[in-house]
């Protein structure tokens, strides 16, 4: 059975803290490994050797850096099957989409290895005579990671490509219940001979290893990703000590529907956006305001569509959608199942036998609420969608804006202008005309606005300002 640890030096230590055993949420009968937590002396470890590590790595060339990020990501597609499986009995996403997540990891580590040979900077011309001036970007140092666990493969390589190839060492802080696909990560990436100490995995929980990487730990930057509540208090860890940060939390994301919407692509962008990974993504569908002239159509269409959307094991052929990943996931989803049920209009819900005891939530469709409800404004990430009737476009930005995050959104309308004002007006970071909520590209910043973001962005060129800081340079002769 798979033990995991953490990795520090290259070298597996053994856990000073408490164990848990791992069950696949698909079917609670299977174990799949075991997990012990570090505690925070483990993390001042890696931080140590994240330290020690940091000048040689940095000298290397971009080029050199480059090669190992390049020999990460065919490591990584070598053992993209396995990687994959473990990952889908870890959390419960339907393996067609974990591979998919896993290759997005390879074009992750790829895109990266090839900015080692890109520019650093820029000639700026100088108002004195005889001086070169110009900018560079350096690394800052150790970087400190934290990820979630419902992309447990993307995002911690979304984070770690663009931190190693700028120059940065890394100290990496995975989800409790993503632990052993991080182990398996690192496992892998081990096999493209990085350097010791330039990537160290510290398998721990928030509340004490998480939290000492933010609060305390002798780190230079921090990348987050996870819930709203832990951000505010990461990113409060880190700017009290003025460590540079970003966080990526929250959304509460909203497909708008107009009048000429073309409901045969509208309708698959919509259930893939809320239901796919159980609508466990930041950037999920979880509300849908429609315009009243096509409001019946649209919902009589959603309803049609919905029989394609299957709920099952994750390993099964032809699931669309698994179970939640976790007990903690399960009742937090439950409880909002039961608050639609009691206070809202159930427009659809599956009934679907499973045949396996996991942690399963029907898809569920409901209507009927205002827009001060939980319901349409908490963070559900699960796979329940509110849907709400509008007179017109206006209405319908108006309820767009209307929650505390600012994530990611869509409108679906061939009207130029609704598309043009929506991409103006919604605030939010991924605003999408006819396309799903979710599904963004590694190659294109990522981030959200209000609540749902530091502000920054990850992924794309973006990521290489954030884990580097510019120096200003000037040379007279
Ligand atoms: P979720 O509720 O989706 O599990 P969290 O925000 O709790 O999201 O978790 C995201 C990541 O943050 C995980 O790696 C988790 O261990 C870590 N974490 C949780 N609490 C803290 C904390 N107080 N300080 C730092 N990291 C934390």
């Amino acid at each position: 059975m798979l033990h995991t640890v953490s990795i520090v030096n290259g070298k597996s230590l053994g856990g000073a803290g408490d164990s848990i055993t791992v069950k696949n949420p698909s079917d609670l009968s299977e174990i799949v490994g075991e997990v012990t937590f570090s505690t925070p002396e483990t993390a001042q470890e890696a931080v140590q050797a994240a330290r020690v590590a940091f000048p040689k790595w940095r000298r290397l060339t971009g080029d050199e850096r480059g090669r190992y990020l390049y020999a990460m990501g065919e490591a990584l597609e070598r053992h993209l099957d396995e990687v994959a499986t473990l990952a889908s009995q870890e959390m419960g996403k339907p393996l067609a989409e974990m591979k998919g997540e896993v290759i997005r990891g390879v074009n992750l580590l790829k895109y990266y290895a090839a900015e080692g040979v890109r520019a650093v900077g820029h000639v700026i011309p100088s108002s004195a005579q005889n001086v070169l001036q110009y900018t560079k970007r350096v690394p800052l140092g150790v970087a400190a990671l934290i990820t979630p666990w419902n992309f447990p493969v993307a995002i911690p390589i979304w984070k770690l490509a663009p931190a190693l190839i700028c120059g940065n060492t890394v100290v990496w802080k995975p989800a409790e219940n993503a632990s052993l696909s991080a182990y398996k990560l690192m496992e892998v990436f081990m096999e493209a001979g990085l350097p010791e100490g330039v990537v160290n995995l510290v398998i721990g929980r928030g509340q004490d290893v998480g939290a000492y990487l933010s609060e305390e730990a002798p780190i230079d930057v921090l990348s987050f990703t996870g819930s709203t509540g832990t951000g505010l208090s990461v990113a409060a860890g880190c700017a009290r000590r003025n460590v540079k940060y970003q966080t990526e939390m929250g959304g509460k994301n909203a497909a708008i529907v107009l009048n000429d919407a073309d409901l045969e692509t509208t309708l698959p962008a919509i259930i893939s956006g809320a239901f796919r990974s159980a609508g466990q993504k930041c950037t999920a569908t979880s509300r849908v305001i429609v315009e009243e002239e096509i409001f019946e159509p649209f919902i009589e269409s959603f309803i049609e569509n919905m029989k394609a959307v299957k709920l099952g094991h994750a390993l099964e052929h032809g699931t669309y959608l698994g179970p939640v990943a976790s007990k903690e996931q399960f009742e937090k989803v439950q409880h909002y199942v039961q608050l639609a049920k009691s206070e809202a209009d159930v427009i659809y819900e599956n009934q679907e036998a499973i045949g396996y005891d996991g942690y399963y939530i029907h898809p569920l469709i409901i209507t009927g609420v205002s827009s001060d409800h939980r319901l349409f404004q908490e963070e559900i990430f699960g796979p329940v969608v509110t849907v709400m009737k509008v007179k017109n476009f206006d209405e319908a930005i108006h309820l767009l804006n209307q929650t505390p995050y600012g994530l990611s959104g869509s409108v679906f309308t061939n009207n130029i202008s609704h598309a043009l004002r929506f991409l103006d007006e919604a605030d939010i970071g991924m605003v999408r005309v006819n396309l799903e909520t979710a599904g963004v590209e590694y190659q294109a910043p990522f981030g959200g606005m209000k609540q749902s973001s530091s502000h920054t962005r990850e992924q794309g060129q973006a990521a290489l300002d954030f884990y580097s800081i510019v120096k200003t340079c000037a040379i007279k002769y």
